[in-house]
Parts: structure tokens; C-alpha cells; sequence
């Protein structure tokens, strides 16, 4: 490859991998994630309520988002041809009692150490509802939340890449979502970047040791 090529895909492949796409493929919207955690799955695998093959209508919708796979003629967010580890199968639950919650753009921007739980060992799980591999670990930390004893998970949305949030604090991140975890005296233990549940382990076991 000449070498001007390669730096160019060098750049340009972190932004592939997180949902942007080339020209005539789309760019996934939440139009089917928010669907999905209230819908039942159809025939082909998606949410009931967004799929375009159920529901014809709802192509418009798709295309006005500019969320649409023109070599497959389905949106962006729901081309299994496009994305084959994409899948919409329920997540695990968090238990009743997860110390679980949604951090706001403001409070993130404040700083990470006043996002940690004190005392407890906690993941910042920085997400994006367009993000494959975001809804997989947002599996995995359900289920730590089952298991883990005094485990705090605090979620980040990231609206893009322009995103003040992402020009903060994901500089130099190839892939979506960014794991930061604590632990329980508030000093950052590691950051995972994309869907990695053993190393995700390994940093949990590590940050309990400290
Ligand atoms: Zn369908
Ligand atoms: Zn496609």
C-alpha cells in the first residue's frame, strides 16, 4: 500500500469502526436501539417496531436520518449483510439494588474523580446509542452488577465524535464504548476501548486488589 494510502486508512479506521461508513453506505441513527429494549424481535431478527420490513412506512424516517444501507436497501442500523455481529437478543438486567446511573453531559465535564462512587470500585462506560459493540458491554455490566459486590457502573452518552465529551476525553480512543475504571479510593485503575469482557475482568480484579 503506498504509504500516503495507509496513513490514510490509519485515520480514517477508527471512524469506520464506530458507526461512520463510506458514502454509499449510512450512519446509524438510535431509531432502532430505541426501539429495541421495548419491542419484541420479528421474522428478521429486529425490533418489531423498527423494522422496515414490518413496517414499510418507516423507510422515510430511516433515509431522512441518513440511516440507510443503499447496497442492501435496509437502514444502516439494521444491515446484518454490513454488520454481522449486530444483534438485538435482550440484555441481561441489572438486579433491583445495581448501584447504576446516568451521568449528565455537565457532570462528566466536571471531571471523571466526580463521577467514581467513593468507595466502591466503578466503571464510566462512555456509549453511543449508533455503537454495536456499546449495547454487548452494556450486557456485560449488567451482569457484573449481578455478581460484583460493591460495584458502581455510571454511564456517559456520547452524541458523536464532534462531541465535546468525545474531544475531552476520547482522544486517542480507537473504538466505542470507553471503559475507565476506578478503584474504591478514586484513582483510575485502566480504560478498555470496544467490547473486551476478559480484560474488563481483569481491570474489576485489579482495581478490588487495591
Ligand atoms: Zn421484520
Ligand atoms: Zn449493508
Amino acid at each position: 500500500m503506498h504509504r500516503l494510502a495507509l496513513l490514510l486508512s490509519l485515520l480514517t479506521a477508527p471512524l469506520l469502526a464506530c458507526g461512520g461508513a463510506p458514502a454509499d453506505h449510512g450512519q446509524f441513527s438510535a431509531l432502532t436501539a430505541n426501539a429495541g429494549e421495548a419491542s419484541d424481535l420479528c421474522e428478521h431478527e429486529i425490533p418489531q417496531d423498527a423494522c422496515v420490513k414490518c413496517n414499510p412506512e418507516l423507510v422515510a424516517r430511516f433515509k431522512a436520518v441518513k440511516d440507510w444501507c443503499g447496497p442492501h436497501h435496509v437502514p444502516e442500523s439494521q444491515c446484518f449483510a454490513c454488520h454481522p455481529d449486530l444483534s438485538f437478543e435482550p440484555l441481561p438486567q441489572p438486579p433491583p439494588d445495581a448501584d447504576l446511573a446516568n451521568v449528565s453531559r455537565e457532570q462528566a465535564l466536571a471531571g471523571l474523580e466526580g463521577v467514581a462512587a467513593p468507595g466502591k470500585v466503578t466503571v464510566i462506560d462512555f456509549w453511543a446509542a449508533w455503537c454495536v459493540p456499546c449495547r454487548k458491554t452494556a450486557g456485560d455490566l449488567n451482569l457484573r452488577l449481578q455478581h460484583v459486590p460493591e460495584l458502581a457502573v455510571r454511564k456517559v452518552e456520547v452524541r458523536d465524535w464532534d462531541d465535546p465529551l468525545a474531544t475531552r476525553y476520547l482522544a486517542g480512543t480507537p473504538t466505542l464504548p470507553l471503559l475507565v475504571v476506578f478503584d474504591a479510593k478514586g484513582a483510575e485503575v485502566g480504560r478498555i476501548s470496544g467490547h473486551k469482557p476478559d480484560e474488563l475482568d481483569a481491570l474489576l480484579a485489579k482495581a478490588a486488589a487495591r
